[in-house]
């Protein structure tokens, strides 16, 4: 693909913008230039920012039907399905990530978009009628406002599908601030919404830089609501912006998750989801399983076959349709996560597999890498590392296994592998996290909402829960009949 240039989209009109500048975005495989977004300034946020509010005041979207949005949303379901290749691509050349992912990727949002248009046609309220003679209560369900969002790098187009159709279907206005590193897919979605038939002004993207536009966006006083995904430091900052004028807000934050096996799981299914928990999209991934804790019982032998079968993953080129690890985003990511892997040696934590940056200077590359026997005190218990790398503890007891997944201060999602269903419940209630998944790993659908508790957040994302995020409910209550004066004077 060519290289491609992208400007600002605000009031359905593709714009230049107040900056002068374009961010340069080179592919993390290779070096070559793939993409240039305009650097957005936070005039041009306020410009967006306008556009949205007057889409969500004056224009149609909000007032239209629930069947006329989801036919809306439906149908950018079916451009998004029919430029799947496109956007895999696109989000292979910015993001590094294996193209078998990426295509599942945009799946994944074209799942949620349908998911979204029906959650369209079910927006409701409630009655009550129990609340003494002559009066009604009409609790009704109505669109937050003009929402912004602020999505990361590891998954651009399916986060932005987390959360844009679901802000649609609610009948709201969106600004989207997409990550800098990663802007291509969420501008290629815009343009497919407008073209879907979604009214000028209602969905609006900046690109830019988080410091400058995402930090004018989530302070900004004409918002009504703040949904963002990223780091847990970027998460409080955008907590501390919103608190400014008080606006409600959502924060999908970072993880350290546990991946638990104990010995009466399939084992078989236990290794591959121990390989799918910390490689899937090159490890960086916020619900990935990167602490996996295994039974003492058979620890030899289960890590033995995690090691060996995570030694003939393929690290390298993402457009091979056979990689199961491409490349990390940037150079300073990889440089964090080859520091982490140096510091886990250091603290002398038992390196099985791998350790190294791999692939010279062509691209990003780390190797898959397991370190064994790793201690709640050492750093890469702790941090999260997002790459390519395991830590394994072993454990006893289900006392010892739920202490240990516990001992984080994140808490967004735990993976428990057991033919015991005693075993999967005891431990899945006592689990800290907003997500619990027995004998898979980093599954879902579009109906099942993610959260976060502890360090990774909170407020819902996806299934009715997320939906209602964008919503706001309005308590109506209506007197009929003769009413007895209070101050009868
Ligand atoms: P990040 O926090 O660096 O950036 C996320 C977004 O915030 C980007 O668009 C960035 O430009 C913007 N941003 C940066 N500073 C800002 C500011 N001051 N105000 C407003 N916006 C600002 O995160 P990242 O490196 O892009 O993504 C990786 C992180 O995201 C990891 O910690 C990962 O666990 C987390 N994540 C969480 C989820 C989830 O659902 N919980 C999903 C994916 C990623």
């Amino acid at each position: 693909m060519s290289t491609r240039s992208y400007h600002h989209f605000i009031g359905g009109e593709v714009v230049d913008g107040a900056g002068r500048g374009a961010i340069e975005r080179r592919s993390p495989a290779g070096g070559r230039l793939v993409a240039r977004y305009a650097e957005g300034t936070p005039d041009d946020i306020d410009l967006a920012v306008e556009a949205a509010r007057a889409a969500f005041e004056q224009g149609p979207w909000p007032r239209m039907s629930g069947l006329q949005r989801a036919e809306v949303l439906n149908r950018l379901a079916d451009l998004i399905r029919d430029n799947r290749e496109r956007l895999a691509r696109i989000e292979v050349e910015e993001v590094g990530k294996p193209i078998r992912f990426a295509r599942g990727d945009i799946d994944g949002a074209v799942g949620l978009t349908r998911y979204a248009a029906s959650l369209a046609m079910q927006m409701a309220g409630s009655v009550y009628t129990n609340i003494g003679a002559g009066k009604t209560a009409l609790l009704t369900r109505e669109a937050v406002g003009v929402v912004a969002l602020v999505t990361p790098w590891n998954f651009p187009a399916l986060i932005l599908s987390q959360k844009v159709p679901f802000a649609l279907a609610a009948g709201c206005a969106v600004v989207l601030k997409p990550s800098e590193f990663t802007s291509g897919s969420a501008f290629e979605i815009a343009a497919l919404a407008a073209e879907a038939g979604l009214p000028a002004g209602v969905f609006n993207v900046v690109s830019g830089y988080g410091a400058t536009v995402g930090d004018h966006l989530t302070a900004h006083p004409g918002i009504d609501f703040v949904s963002f995904t990223g780091s847990t430091r970027t998460g409080s900052r955008v907590v501390a912006n919103t608190s400014r004028h008080l606006v409600k807000s959502s924060v999908e934050l970072g993880g350290k998750s546990a991946n638990i096996v104990f010995a009466d799981a399939d084992l078989e299914a236990a290794v591959d989801g121990a390989l799918m928990g910390v490689f899937f999209n090159n490890g960086e991934c916020c619900v990935s399983g990167s602490r996996l804790f295994v039974q003492s019982s058979i620890a030899d032998d289960f890590i033995a076959k995690v090691v060996e079968r995570s030694r003939r993953l393929k690290v390298g080129d993402p457009f091979d349709e056979d990689t199961d690890i491409g490349a990390l985003i940037d150079e300073q990511h990889l440089a964090k996560v080859a520091g982490l892997v140096r510091t886990g040696i250091e603290e002398g934590a038992e390196l099985a597999l791998g350790g190294k940056v791999a692939g010279g200077s062509a691209g990003h590359f780390h190797e898959a890498t397991i370190f064994d026997r790793v201690e709640p005190g050492m750093t890469i218990f702790r941090e999260e590392i997002f790459g390519p790398v395991l830590s394994v503890t072993r454990f006893e007891t289900v006392e010892d296994a739920v202490r240990l997944a516990n001992d984080t201060a994140y808490g967004l999602s735990n993976y428990v592998w057991s033919k015991n269903i005693d075993t999967v419940l005891t431990v899945a209630k006592r689990l800290k996290s907003g997500w619990v998944q027995a004998n898979t790993v980093i599954d879902g659908a579009p109906q099942l909402p993610l959260t976060g508790v502890k360090g990774s957040g909170f407020g819902y994302e996806m299934g009715q829960a997320g939906f209602e995020e964008f919503t706001q409910l309005k308590t109506l209550l209506i007197h009929t009949g003769p009413r007895a004066p209070v101050f009868p004077v």
